[in-house]
């Protein structure tokens, strides 16, 4: 399956792309995960992008559509994958397109993760980040960690990003209405929308999320 993850920041997008492609065993591609691994190991690359994703604003789409086609070019995607956080904007939208069609393949469905707002500033300002692995996410009050502080997973050290501050929030959800939203519309005039109700508990998500893949991949098929 090919798949594409869309929400605000804070509908849940990192927490279920990593369960959904446990699930249907593809790799799961965040382009935040990408940039947040650049950063930690100074590559040009992470340089680049930090100083946009502390301030909230999106990375510029030079860089970010280059990286994300390399990372769908690697060998463990050749067979499907489930892309979180791109695209992000319809340039975005449009570049993946003309990689696809390439490619001879095409997508199955884009998920769309829907939560109120007042609902995604409480998810972001309690979210933990595990340093290891950052899809391994938790939160201090809904989705707390054994042991405070330590991912149950892997036990690596759990931290808060420096972009979940309330200024660059504010940021990321301007960025996300004015520049991400109208890709839902693109995705909805392609056939490929599915909308789900974000709110819940995690394994709730996940199954009603499954279900509308599943019911719109028959669809398709
Ligand atoms: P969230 O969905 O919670 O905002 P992400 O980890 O997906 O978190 O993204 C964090 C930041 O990384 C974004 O605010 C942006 O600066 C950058 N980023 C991630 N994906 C993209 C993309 N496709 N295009 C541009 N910037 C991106």
């Amino acid at each position: 399956m090919r798949i594409v993850l869309v929400g605000p920041p804070g509908a849940g997008k990192g927490t279920q792309a990593h369960v959904l492609a446990k699930t249907l065993s593809i790799p799961h591609i965040s382009t935040g995960d990408l940039f947040r691994a650049n950063i930690s190991q100074g590559t040009p690359l992470g340089v680049e992008a930090k100083s946009y994703m502390d301030a909230g604003r999106l990375v510029p789409d030079e860089v970010t559509i280059g990286m994300a086609k390399d990372r769908m070019l690697q060998e463990d995607a050749a067979g499907g994958f489930l892309l979180d956080g791109f695209p992000r904007n319809l340039g975005q939208a449009e570049a993946l397109d003309a990689f696809l069609t390439e490619q001879g393949i095409a997508l199955d469905g884009v998920l769309d993760l829907e939560v109120p707002e007042d609902e995604v500033v409480k998810r972001i300002a309690g979210r933990r980040l595990c340093r290891k692995n950052g899809a391994h996410v938790f939160h201090v009050v809904y989705n707390q960690p054994k042991t405070e502080g330590v991912c149950d997973e892997c036990g690596g050290e759990l931290y808060q990003r420096s972009d979940d501050t309330e200024e660059a929030v504010r940021v990321r959800l301007e960025e996300y209405h004015s520049k991400t939203e109208p890709i839902i519309g693109y995705y909805q005039e392609q056939g490929l929308l599915v909308t789900i109700s974000a709110l819940g508990k995690v394994d709730e998500v996940t199954e009603r999320a499954v279900a509308a893949l599943e019911q719109k991949k028959n669809k398709n098929d």
